[in-house]
């Protein structure tokens, strides 16, 4: 669809306020936490997933009526799009160990594989898809990183390189699939769980995890919650990603949290990236610590979520 010339040049999404919550469509916003930071890294850099670019965000605003909090200003969708295919990230390949051991422990979540079908959404470098394969699924991945989306193809997984829309519009499904810190990274999850909603067969499931900004961890911390980040753009609590995910049809079945199992090395560098203070410490502390050390990592403020497609 083509949209006159000067709708498209007054790019809403770039508007000082938000005229309505995301979710709810409710007009009572407040500015929960001020843009921090100046402007972040430009491009693909501010997405690594692995990025230590906490210090940085533009304004994030919450619904005083569903609890949904997000960025705004937004960057354009097309913006995004062109930063995640660009993103490369050899830290992710490093952590790759843990990254398996995570996955393992999520695995069991999605019960016996009865070689079902799967689609790994936001697969980077293919480990889910490795360690769902191990486990007795039929695993594909959907990757924009052409970086990324190359390491999973050369561990011999079949990858789309598009966006979620389309791959839905193609009219195939699969019977289960997932969204592994993904959801917080959309322009428009709403249309992107719309998407995986048609890519779900009836009667399959989909997963999800991401950050909980209704945690204990994050209530306490305020602005100082290490997740507050340039390339978080939505902020889901257990009762708003239930929301949304209803809305678009699914019926969520369970949730729980999420735990990443990190090396000491990876989480003393998380840490000190978001409490300068402490960094001098952190670092020596750091230096002194066999960096091959994994650790289960759980403060409740991530969660995982799941659904079901009705039949
Ligand atoms: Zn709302």
């Amino acid at each position: 669809m083509t949209e006159p010339a000067a709708r498209r040049s007054s790019e809403p999404h770039l508007a000082p306020v938000p005229d309505a919550c995301y979710l709810c469509r409710g007009g009572r916003l407040t500015l929960r936490h001020a843009a921090r930071g100046g402007a972040g890294p430009d491009g693909a850099a501010a997405y690594n997933c692995t990025s230590f670019g906490h210090r940085h965000h533009p304004p994030i605003w919450g619904c005083e009526d569903c609890g949904m909090l997000f960025q705004w200003p937004m960057r354009s969708a097309q913006a995004l799009l062109q930063a995640y295919q660009d993103v490369e990230d050899p830290l992710y390949v490093a952590e790759k160990d843990n990254r398996y051991r995570t996955f393992r422990r999520v695995l069991k979540e999605l019960g016996p594989a009865d070689s079902r079908s799967l689609l790994d959404v936001g697969a980077y470098c293919g480990y889910f898809l490795d360690v769902a394969r191990e486990g007795g699924f039929r695993p594909e991945g959907l990757e924009l990183s052409r970086w990324a989306a190359g390491h999973a193809r050369q561990l011999g997984f079949t990858v789309h390189g598009v966006p979620l829309q389309e791959l839905a519009s193609r009219g195939g499904t699969y019977d289960v699939v997932t969204l592994w810190d993904v959801v917080e990274h959309f322009a428009d999850p709403r249309e992107e769980l719309a998407a995986a909603f048609q890519l779900v067969r009836p009667g399959g499931r989909v997963y999800l995890s991401t950050i909980d900004v209704g945690s204990l961890v994050a209530r306490m911390l305020g602005g100082q919650w290490p997740w507050l980040m340039d390339m978080h753009l939505f902020y889901f609590a257990r009762r708003t990603l239930a929301m949304l995910l209803e809305e678009v049809g699914f019926r969520v079945t369970d949730v729980r949290t999420y735990t990443h199992i990190i090396s000491a090395d990876y989480l003393l560098r998380k840490v000190s990236a978001s409490f300068r203070p402490a960094a001098p410490v952190l670092e020596l502390l750091r230096r002194g610590m066999p960096g091959e050390w994994s650790i289960p990592f759980n403060l409740g403020d991530n969660m995982l979520m799941a659904a079901e497609r009705p039949l």
